[in-house]
């Protein structure tokens, strides 16, 4: 997969260079591009914000720099490739990007980010790019930070993890919460590991049991119960076959 992204702070993203993702890129599963939007600015202060129209407070990106970068890195890739990118926008004001969002982008062959400051691009950008690509506008969550840089960390690290190959055991994801299947929309149960004893604190005795089914059932449970109490929104979207009488007492 390839991910651009086209930031005023390239050295936010740094954190893209250690860890899973780093170690994504260093193995070659993943070729991300991080551009300095001030690149495409031409005068002396290499400007990229301005008074928004209708007046208000905060300045708003000018679309300018934004066109001429976009213009670039999409002819950038564009050789035998039928599609451009998808062109990903964080912003509060759009759709909730969840475990499905990160999923469907996976899926992606190439994606381009475009983290904004200030108050946001002019509007014009997406409209623009929207006639030729496909874009999603997400938001990490129900807040506002002061800049789209730390988003992008959060949605390629989520989507990175379900490229094939990434992850050392391909099914260390298939359990975790909000994974599709059997704990669909559950939340993850709590995990142990050794020693079986710590500070007292025993582990729970079916997980030394070697019973698969059991322990299954067990983690299904918990994950049940977390779920009820931290997302009680989430257990309206669960399956009601897969409920029983113990989870509706709950
Ligand atoms: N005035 C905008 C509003 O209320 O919708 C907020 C602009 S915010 C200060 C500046 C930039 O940070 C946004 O354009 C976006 O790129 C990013 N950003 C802030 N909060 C975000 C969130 N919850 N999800 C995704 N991006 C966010």
């Amino acid at each position: 997969m390839r991910i651009d992204v086209v930031t005023i702070f390239p050295e936010y993203l740094e954190p893209l260079n250690v860890s899973l993702v780093g170690k994504a890129r260093a193995r070659g599963l993943l070729d991300v591009r991080v551009h300095d939007l001030r690149q495409w600015t031409h005068d002396r202060h290499n400007t990229v914000d301005d008074t928004p129209y209708g007046g208000g407070p905060g300045m708003v990106m000018k679309p300018e720099p934004w066109g001429e970068a976009l213009d670039s890195v999409i002819a950038s890739g564009s050789d035998g490739r039928e599609e451009g990118p998808v062109l990903v926008v964080p912003t509060p004001s759009g759709s909730p990007f969840t475990q499905e969002t990160a999923v469907e982008l996976a899926a992606e062959p190439w994606l381009l980010f475009t983290p904004a400051r200030y108050e946001g691009i002019d509007r014009r950008v997406v409209e623009e790019y929207g006639e030729r690509l496909r874009v999603r506008e997400l938001s990490i969550g129900d807040y506002v930070l002061a800049g789209g840089e730390a988003p992008v960390l959060v949605m390629v690290e989520a989507v990175a993890r379900l490229l094939p190959g990434v992850l050392g055991n391909a099914e260390s994801h298939r359990d975790d919460s909000f994974a599709p299947g059997a704990m669909a929309d559950l939340l993850e149960g709590p995990v142990y590991t050794k020693p079986p004893v710590w500070r007292g604190r025993d582990i729970p005795e079916v997980l030394l049991s070697g019973h698969h089914g059991r322990i299954a059932r067990w983690r299904r449970d918990q994950a049940f119960r977390r779920t009820v109490r931290y997302r009680p929104d989430l257990i309206g979207r669960c399956d009601p076959a897969a409920l029983d009488a113990d989870d509706r007492r709950l």
